[in-house]
């Protein structure tokens, strides 16, 4: 991709775009940074941007924005099917994603990872594996850190770690990292690809352009991603929790084993993962495989291992009160997730969930609550809702509580009912908008009220 006097249209003021804008032009393009909302709808601060000289154009997107354009860059944000994008494929204006301008900027390798769930803490484990290695590694992409600057940061002799959405893989052609980590593909963002197919087609694009010296690393516990060996261009290095591979990485006998060309190593006991449940099993086998295969040494993964307490938010510790200790995973906004983090636990849990109802079924959930929740405190729009499927499910009313829309009232009802051996857990299984900006305010919110019972 040239820089140098070419004249670029960025699509999609956010974060990625706003970076992709920059950083073309502080490589010499002239750029023209266009998003369909108004300035004023704009939430964030665009004043670096423009500062550093690209012209950002709001609102109406008009075809005449493509004229003389030689590189058109698209957000994640932005579906491809919108006319101004259709309009520079008729023209043929190359398009392409902020990660595939990366990925040309980068002189190290990429180890991108998808999947629909666990790609923030698989991506954040493997750049911490990767940092043992080589001192530079990043990690970026949909985690939050634009990968475009974390590629030319990253600099020669390292690695980049991508953390790949659907989203980002619409736009881009040619793509290639060399070690493509799939951890699971189940039904989500079909709104916007249409049907489960072209969601999956989007991840399987990340590994199109492989060739045999590079690999994929895929779950074999899933049939979706299991099934894409087949279509794989690089080696195939497969990670199981339920089954012990011929090679790959696996459970065996209780510990996390690697087994590639011949050699085993046995890395760690699943239970010294302080990251919990059986999701996280896979997520550690999977930045385990690719660490490896992409040259971190087998005492440093261990180390790593061992010591990774997670990501915020996703069954975080916060803190034990009184011999009881309180996790965060404000991250569940939906039931699904909110299962995940009630199999991680055999039993004694308090659980606060609720919030901005998404209305899906309940039933699997409230079996879930039946079996392992001791206390179930309920907030927000979906208290009532939660409690008629509770009681469906045939969980006693007396045990189930209510805050109304104060996370403070759930927290200091936790603490009074609870004692050893429970644990409390806030799950929601909702969005978090009734009460808070997003899942991140509430679960700070969360940590504060538990932090503060300390004294
Ligand atoms: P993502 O970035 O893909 O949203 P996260 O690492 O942020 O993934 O995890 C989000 C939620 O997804 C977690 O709270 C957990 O409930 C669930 N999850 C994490 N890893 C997995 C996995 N390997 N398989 C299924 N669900 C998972």
């Amino acid at each position: 991709m040239e820089f140098l006097n070419k004249k670029f249209l960025v699509v999609g003021a956010g974060i990625s775009g706003n970076a992709a804008a920059k950083m073309a032009k502080r490589l010499g393009a002239e750029v023209v940074l266009s998003d369909s909302k108004a300035e004023a709808d704009i939430k964030w601060d665009l004043s670096d941007v423009k500062a550093a000289g690209v012209s950002v154009v709001f609102g109406k997107q008009d075809a005449s924005l493509l004229d003389g354009v030689d590189q058109v860059i698209v957000s994640p944000a932005v579906p491809v099917r919108i006319p101004l994008i259709q309009e520079a494929y008729k023209r043929n204006i190359p398009v392409t994603s902020e990660v595939e301008m990366a990925w040309e900027l980068a002189k190290s390798p990429i180890l991108a990872v998808t999947g629909t769930n666990g790609k923030t803490t698989t991506v954040t484990l493997l750049g911490q594996l990767m940092k043992t290695r080589f001192e530079n590694a990043g990690v970026g992409g949909n985690i939050g850190t634009p990968l475009c600057e974390e590629a030319v940061n990253a600099g020669e002799n390292s690695v980049v770690v991508a953390e790949i959405s659907s989203y980002q893989m619409e736009a881009s052609k040619n793509f290639n990292p060399h070690v493509a980590v799939v951890l699971n593909v189940t039904p989500d963002h079909v709104v916007r690809h249409g049907n489960l197919d072209v969601y999956q087609q989007m991840k399987e694009k990340m590994f199109a352009n492989q060739s045999p010296d590079d690999y994929l690393v895929l779950n074999y516990d899933n049939d979706k991603t299991r099934g894409m060996a087949e279509r794989a261009k690089g080696k195939v290095f497969f990670f199981s929790r339920l089954e012990e591979l011929e090679e790959g990485a696996f459970v065996k006998d209780g510990w996390l084993t690697i087994l590639w060309q011949g050699q085993i190593c046995r890395l760690c006991k699943t239970d010294e993962l302080k990251i919990k449940g059986g999701h996280n099993v896979e997520n550690a086998l999977a930045a385990a495989g690719a660490a490896f295969l992409a040259g971190a040494r087998i005492p440093k993964i261990v180390e790593v291992l061992k010591s990774f307490a997670g990501v915020e938010h996703r069954i975080e510790p916060v803190a034990t009160v009184n011999g009881v200790p309180y996790y965060n995973d404000s991250k569940a906004t939906n039931t699904d997730s909110a299962i995940k983090a009630l199999e991680s636990f055999p039993d004694h849990i308090v659980l606060i969930a609720g919030g901005d109802d998404k209305m899906t079924d309940l039933a699997d959930f409230m079996a879930l609550v039946k079996e392992r929740v001791d206390e179930l405190i309920l907030v927000g729009d979906a208290a009532a809702r939660f409690k008629e499927n509770a009681l469906a499910a045939g969980y006693p009313a007396e045990h189930i509580h209510e805050a109304g829309y104060s996370m403070e009232k759930a927290v200091e009802i936790a603490h009074n009912i609870s004692g050893i051996p429970q644990k409390v857990l806030l799950s929601p299984a909702c969005a978090s908008f009734d009460m808070y900006e997003g899942f991140e305010a509430r679960g700070r919110d969360f940590k504060r009220l538990v932090k503060a019972l300390l004294g």
